[in-house]
């Protein structure tokens, strides 16, 4: 994708590949099939198989959302993001709370490896606020504002730094769509299908009602892994994001 191209979201779908070694994730793939062709490489995943596994997959012409959620001083989040680009991925999680610093040398770091490789630019998302955090848990850990406040102070910032777009619960989706200029991506995990178990997960919302929201992409892991038949459960999930 060339610099200033518009973002193509494709399916709507990022099917979490939240196991633990290549075999698994290669075992779930397949169960997977045709069903998504985004997927998504969380800390477990990368810490077990590591970069060469990102690449192998954006080399077969897999979408991949590397979702590590950098949060460190600039220069070590530059350099980071400079390496996370040469693997192939399309997206990059680093943490707003990083401060402005931060994130902008995150997307400085992006579009100069974009500019020195001439690979597609990687897109960088800022996390906002974990969707497995609630009003208690902001405050035990000394935020002491609404979660829609803290979420949309920091996608006002994640704006202004220059990222691609936000990572956010669908609760706050519409609120963000009306916010953040348009072509910023909302991505949103905590989304369940009616009926099924929310786990970690607080700031919930089902599938359809995060595409109605404006999400952009959604993410879903356990729902779709855990299911029986996979690739029902992630046809079914990506049927109501239409
Ligand atoms: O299994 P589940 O659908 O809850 O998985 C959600 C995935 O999205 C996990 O891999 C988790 O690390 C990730 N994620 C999240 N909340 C964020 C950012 C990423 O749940 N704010």
């Amino acid at each position: 994708m060339a610099e200033g191209e518009a973002f193509r979201p494709g399916s709507r779908l990022i099917a979490a590949l939240d196991v633990p070694d290549r075999a698994s994730a290669d075992a779930l793939l397949a169960r997977l099939g045709d069903s998504v062709d985004w997927i998504k490489i969380g800390l477990e995943l990368f810490i077990a198989a590591g970069p060469a596994l990102v690449r192998a997959y954006a080399a077969e012409g897999r979408r991949v959302m590397l979702d590590l959620k950098l949060c460190d001083i600039p220069a070590t989040c530059a350099r980071a993001t400079e390496r996370a680009a040469e693997l192939g991925a399309e997206l990059l999680t680093v943490h707003a709370s990083g401060g402005p610093a931060m994130l902008q040398a995150a997307c400085d770091a992006a579009r100069a490896s974009a500019a020195r490789t001439g690979m597609p630019r990687l897109r960088v998302l800022a996390v906002t606020v974990l969707t497995a955090l609630d009003q208690q848990d902001l405050r035990v850990v000394g935020v002491d504002r609404a979660v829609d406040d803290v979420v949309a102070a920091r996608a006002t910032l994640a704006v202004s730094a220059g990222c691609d777009g936000v990572v956010a619960s669908a609760r706050e989706a519409a609120s963000l769509r009306a916010q953040v200029p348009p072509g910023f991506l909302l991505v949103t995990p905590g989304v369940r299908p009616v009926g099924s178990d929310a786990g970690d997960q607080k700031r919930v919302m089902t599938p359809r009602a995060a595409r109605a929201a404006g999400a952009d992409l959604i993410v879903c892991g356990r729902p779709i892994r855990d299911a029986p038949d996979a690739a029902a459960a992630a046809r079914a999930i990506a049927a109501e994001l239409r």
